[in-house]
This record gives structure tokens, sequence and C-alpha cells, in this order.
């Protein structure tokens, strides 16, 4: 006799994406696994005496949602700091900072997130003197929501040795004041990096990110555990929101050993993939020394190492996307067109070795100029060592120039999108962005339809903590975007496609589609219940669907209280 299910979920309505069973009433799970597929009856049929049978009360069932772009440590760690979203203005930002330094007083720094470019409202820049307008005595630092500028007060440049200025990386920049000294905007890792040792977890979180390498000196155990209890933290959180899997887009060994370890101990509550980080700063040798190693020595169902992350430029807020062209106004003074974080021809090698040792290869392109370098990388890189299914992926790719559209599909390249951070997104103040942009740019800004209309692949994302890691906002970005107005083609996407991009073909990209993405039987047991029938909601009403119960590998990670 076959052995009876764990779990079994009834009366939901399953989106299945398996072409020969596309809808389903319910399903039984045995062990890590989907063990059968069908109507009530034949389902409910098979349950035993131990079987947990769970009533889906007609919500959708789906594949557990897979985020493919996401910075785990950081966004977990930013759980428990002062998120500034939705604050404006320098009087509500100091009624919000106050009483946190308050309440805080050990930290040595005074760290806040989720700060706004345009925080003052004015469409001036923060400086630091605006900062030690609400705290002089005391480093105070903020973060942009996309992680790629941190405004310092005076007592925090000091403090990390900022405040005359110094050397750093190619792409980064410590924006200097007329008086000589910094002026607070530290833009880039290279620069913000000294601001983040002074945090509560002394920067580890971010290192994945700003170097790629692990903690020198090296984490003690206590600092270890810390470390873990906030992932785990973070795992919870994205597990509420119906997540069973995260492409991590930092990395380092280190994160591989936390999030191992929290595998053994019980406490990993979504599958995690890690990169390999390779900087512009890099010796191309590192991809095999370092990347080769570390990949090969994790390679799990929950935990692994399969793609090779790099940026090629930064953020169009900062104006350091790069672009084909200078800048419209201020942000192109001096004909500024970016900030060039490799050399191309370090890129393009570096994507030829990397291809060439079978890594999957992850770039964060923003700008047109950003995203035609890549593209033209990766051509190069299967022109040299011969066509393979590599699934090389454009992180973000917010702007593009229209005739490098056709070019992903023909290629092969996967556009991974986070729809929520468009100015159509209802995340960000959608004004700014159009200003940043020239007007004929904006035909190739944001186009997912339009990349979608190629044939390209698109996986859906949230870049989380840029924005929060909550599924239903970002699926109501994608298919009921604010109307720019005329000047803006109509990229809305359909919600089928939507939810498709966010759990078949995240399983897809990441090599996955035999095991997960699909509910059939002999498929990974990661499902999602939502509370409604998500088909039947209108789509502006998407964000009020939330998830019911998440389950991760035949386990219950997450079950909504009523
Ligand atoms: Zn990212």
């Amino acid at each position: 006799m076959t052995e009876a299910p764990d779990i079994i979920i009834r009366n939901g309505r399953l989106i299945t994406f398996d072409p020969e069973q596309p809808d389903a009433q319910a399903l039984a799970i045995t062990g890590g696994t989907l063990s059968a597929v069908g109507n009530d009856a034949e389902i409910a049929a098979l349950a035993g005496e131990n079987t947990r049978i769970i009533d889906a009360q007609g919500g959708t069932v789906l594949p557990g949602f897979i985020d493919s772009h996401v910075h785990l440590f950081g966004g977990s760690v930013e759980l428990s700091l002062l998120s500034l979203y939705g604050v404006q203005g320098l009087d509500e930002k100091k009624a919000h900072i106050l009483p946190y330094a308050e309440a805080n007083p050990d930290d040595d720094l005074v760290f806040c997130v989720m700060a706004d470019y345009d925080i003052l409202g004015t469409g001036q820049t923060l400086t630091r003197h605006d900062l030690d307008q609400i705290i002089a005595d005391r480093p105070l630092a903020v973060f942009a929501p996309d992680h790629h500028t941190i405004w310092a007060n005076t007592a925090a440049l000091q403090a990390a040795n900022l405040l005359d200025g110094g050397t750093v990386d190619a792409g980064s920049q410590i924006v200097m004041g007329a008086d000589g000294k910094a002026s607070g905007a530290l833009l880039e890792p290279g620069a913000y990096g000294p601001i983040l040792e002074m945090t509560r977890n002394k920067g580890r979180d971010m290192l994945g990110l700003v170097t790629g390498r692990d903690p020198f000196p090296a984490a003690t155990p206590a600092e270890r555990e810390m470390d873990k209890d906030a992932i785990e933290q973070g795992l919870l959180h994205c597990a509420g929101q119906g997540i069973t899997g995260l492409h991590l887009m930092d990395g380092n060994r280190y994160q591989l050993e936390l999030l191992s370890e929290l595998e053994v101990e019980g406490r990993l509550h979504c599958r995690t993939m890690v990169p390999f980080h390779f900087k512009g700063t890099d010796d191309i040798a590192r991809i095999v020394t370092e990347g080769v190693p570390m990949r090969d020595a994790y390679q799990g169902d929950k935990v692994w190492c399969g793609h090779m992350k790099m940026f090629i430029d930064g953020v169009v807020e900062s104006g350091t996307a790069l672009m084909l062209e200078p800048y419209p106004g201020d942000m192109g003074a001096g004909g500024n067109t970016g900030e060039e974080v490799f050399t191309q021809d370090h890129f393009v090698a570096a994507a030829c070795e990397a291809d060439k040792h079978g890594f999957q290869i992850a770039v964060h392109a923003i700008g047109d100029a950003g995203v035609r370098r890549t593209i033209d990388a990766f051509e190069v890189a299967r022109e040299t060592n011969g066509k393979r299914d590599s699934r090389h992926r454009i992180e973000h790719l917010e702007v593009m120039h229209p005739a490098d559209i056709p070019r992903l599909n023909a290629l092969d390249i996967v556009a991974s999108i986070q729809p929520g951070h468009a100015p159509c997104g209802h995340i960000f103040a959608p004004g700014a962005v159009g200003d940043y942009l020239h007007r004929h740019q904006i035909e190739g800004a944001y186009a997912w339809q339009t990349i979608r209309d190629t044939g390209a692949k698109m996986v859906f994302s949230t870049d989380w903590p840029v924005m929060p890691v909550n599924v239903m906002d970002n699926i109501k970005a994608a298919i009921a975007p604010l109307d720019l107005g005329p000047d803006w083609p109509d990229q809305s996407q359909t919600l089928m496609d939507t939810l498709a991009s966010y759990t078949r073909d995240n399983a897809w990209v990441e090599f996955n589609e035999h095991r997960k993405g699909q509910l059939s039987s002999g498929m990974m047991a990661d499902v999602v219940i939502l509370t409604e029938d998500i088909t039947a909601v209108s789509p502006a009403d998407v964000p009020r669907v939330h998830a019911m119960v998440t389950i991760c590998d035949g386990t219950v990670t997450f079950e909504r209280s009523i």
C-alpha cells in the first residue's frame, strides 16, 4: 500500500502551470513531494489517519512564489531598522528619527532606511547640513531605497573618516561640497562602505553587496548567531508573503555558511540561491580561484550557488546608470552619462570567463548604455564559448534603446524585472523618474510588454529591500500600473503572465523547471494558498489578497491567523 499523504489541500482553485492539467481542486503532499493533483473526491480518497486536511476555502492555490531578485541578509536586518518610507520633508523626518535615536542609545550610528531621493520634497538632494539639523551630536545616516546612496551627517562622516573625501573604487563617489568637505552624499558601496561598518551588524549584512567577500576579521560565534537570527526573521517574513524560494543577488561564502547552518537547524524557511559576486575591481582569475570552488561546494536543494552577479552601472535617480547620451537637466551637467563600474574590456572578459566555466550570469544594468553593453558582452561570450543553455539574465533593464529590445530573445537573455520599481508601480513617487529621462527614451523605458512580445523570457521580483518583499503589491504594479499620461505606452501585464513570471518562470530561470514551478505529481512540495480566488479580484484590489498558508518542501512555513 502506498503511503498516505501528510497534507491534503482541498476546495482550492489550483493554477497548476501544468499543460496537461491546467486547473484542479485539490492536491496531496507526501514528504517533500506533491504526490497527487486532482479533484476533491480523488484526492480525499487518499487521506490516511494522520493526514492533515487544509481547506483552501475557494482560494487560489499556486506553486510557491519565488522572488528572483532579493538581498536577503540586508532585507532581514532592515526589518528592525527605522524605515523612512513615505516620510517627506525635514520636520517630518526629524519627528520620526529623534524618538528612534533615543530608543536606541547604544547604536554607534543612528541608521535609517528607505529615505526617498527627494525626501526634502524640493528636488534638492540631502546634505550633511540637513541631517545635522536633525541630530548633530551623534552619527546619523540614511540609506536610499535602492541602496546605491547613503547620506550621512557631519558626525558620521567624521567617524568614518570621509569628511575630507578620499579615493574610492571606480563607479563610487564621495560627493564633495563647495567648502571642500564631503557634502554628505555617498554614491555606491565603494564610498559608503565605511558608514556601514558602524551599523549594528557592522555591515556584515551588506558585504555580499559591497565586496562579495567574507567578514574580516571573521565574525565571532555571537555575531554569527546574531546574523542567523536576523536572517531567520527575514525568511519567515518572506514565507508570510507566500514565498518559498529566493534568488539572492548579493552573496559570499559567509552567507552560504549561515544559510546552510539554518537548514541543519530546521530554520531555513525558503529555498535560497546565492551568487558569487564579481566586482569591477576584481581580477578575472578570481572566477576560477574563488567562484568555481564556492559554487561547487554548495549544490543543495535548499541552499545553492549557481550564478555570478555583476553590476555594470548604478541607478537613474543618482545619475549613475550608464546612458547613451547625457542625462537631461542638472544631472547631465558636464556631459554626465553615468558611472562606469567596469571598463567594457574587463566586463566582456569576466562574462566570457564565467560563461566558459558554466556560470549563469546575472548583471545589474539599468541605463540604455549599461543594458547594451551587457547584451554585447553576452553576445561575445556566446561567440567565444559556443551557444549553450546559459539562461544569462539582465536585472532591472529599466531603460533600453528600442533597437536592443529584440536582441534579448535573439540571444536567449532573460529579462529580470521588478514591476514595483517603475514610476507607474505605485511604490515610489512617479514624478521624478520621468524628469531623469529624455522624452524619446520613454519608449524603451520599463517596456515590459514590448519585451514580452518579442518572446523573451521574463521573470519578476522585488529586489527587496529596495521595496518591500510583498508579492501582491508587486503584482498590482504589473497588472494595474499607474497611467503616467500619453508619453508612456501602456505596458500592463496580464494576471496569468504575471503569476507565471513569479512562479513557473522563476523556477525555470534557476534550471529547476522539472522540479518546481508547477503543481503536478512528482514536483517539490512548494505551495501557496491565497485568501481569495485572485482571478476574481479586480486588478487594483489585488493587495487585499494575502497568503493564507505557505508550504516549503512539504513543511508549513506560514499560516495566517484568522
Ligand atoms: Zn538588487
